[in-house]
């Protein structure tokens, strides 16, 4: 699969968008394929309690240093949490989830007393000059794509596994039973194959369209080991998606 993640299609879609309630153009996976989203300014700022809730579950309060490792096509995906960090008061730095910023999130570790990195993946991994366990300290909290888990869990580091489920960001704990979900503006069912579709929780406000992932999975709502309530997904193999979409 080519990326189209550099055409001009968001900016479009963004003037498209303006004025409409929507304020986030990003892109989701839907059908085994990537697809441009708008997300309405209401759903984005309905979901800032929810990641306040994830980021405080990660051991952050008011001054920890976050740094956010995403592209420009995930902004759907990270604003909620970007919003809540700044709600929070954490300081939040930025790093391109590409191979040539990967530098860039050294630097950050290196000479921040960074709290969480949220978002790492094997694009960084690969390219960073110095070994990631000289930067990261005992207690720096990692959330990483799927793509990182493995390479960082045989570094020893403590990893949190992330995924975007369509237009959301679900995260591990540290039971690793299942991704814990977002239920405060988003709705989940699983098709008979397992395939979970994300929509609006409430559809009289939220006019997203309902996204069917590429993720399969149980939905399970027993309470989490974790002692966190709500939804969690536990995923099921699926087919190897094409390399050129991160996620
Ligand atoms: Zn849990």
């Amino acid at each position: 699969m080519s990326t189209s993640v550099f055409e001009n299609e968001p900016v479009a879609k963004t003037v498209q968008t303006v004025g409409s309630g929507y304020s986030i153009v990003g892109r989701v996976w839907a059908d085994d394929k990537a697809e441009w989203f708008p997300l309405s300014e209401r759903t984005a700022t309905a979901a800032i309690p929810a990641a306040t809730e994830v980021l405080a579950g990660l051991g952050l309060s008011a001054g920890n240093v976050v740094c956010f490792v995403s592209r420009f096509c995930e902004v759907v995906q990270f604003a909620a949490l970007e919003r809540a960090a700044q709600a929070m008061g954490l300081v939040a730095c930025h790093t391109e989830a590409t191979p040539f910023d990967a530098n860039r999130l050294a630097v950050y570790l290196e000479h921040l007393p960074v709290a969480a990195v949220i978002g790492l993946g094997a694009e960084i991994l690969d390219n960073l000059e110095v070994e990631l366990t000289s930067l990261l300290s005992s207690g720096t909290v990692v959330v990483a794509r799927a793509s990182a888990v493995e390479r960082l869990t045989d570094l020893g580091v403590r990893t949190r596994r992330m995924e975007f489920v369509g237009p959301t960001v679900a995260m591990e704990c540290d039971e690793h039973d299942g991704l814990h979900l977002d239920t405060s503006v988003w709705a989940y069912t699983a098709d008979p194959d397992g395939r979970v579709t994300v929509a609006p929780a409430d559809t009289r406000n939220a006019r997203e369209a309902a996204v069917r992932t590429d993720i399969r999975g149980a939905l399970v709502s027993e309470p989490c080991r974790c002692g966190r309530a709500g939804l969690r997904l536990v995923e099921t193999p699926g087919p190897e998606r094409e390399e050129g979409g991160s996620r």
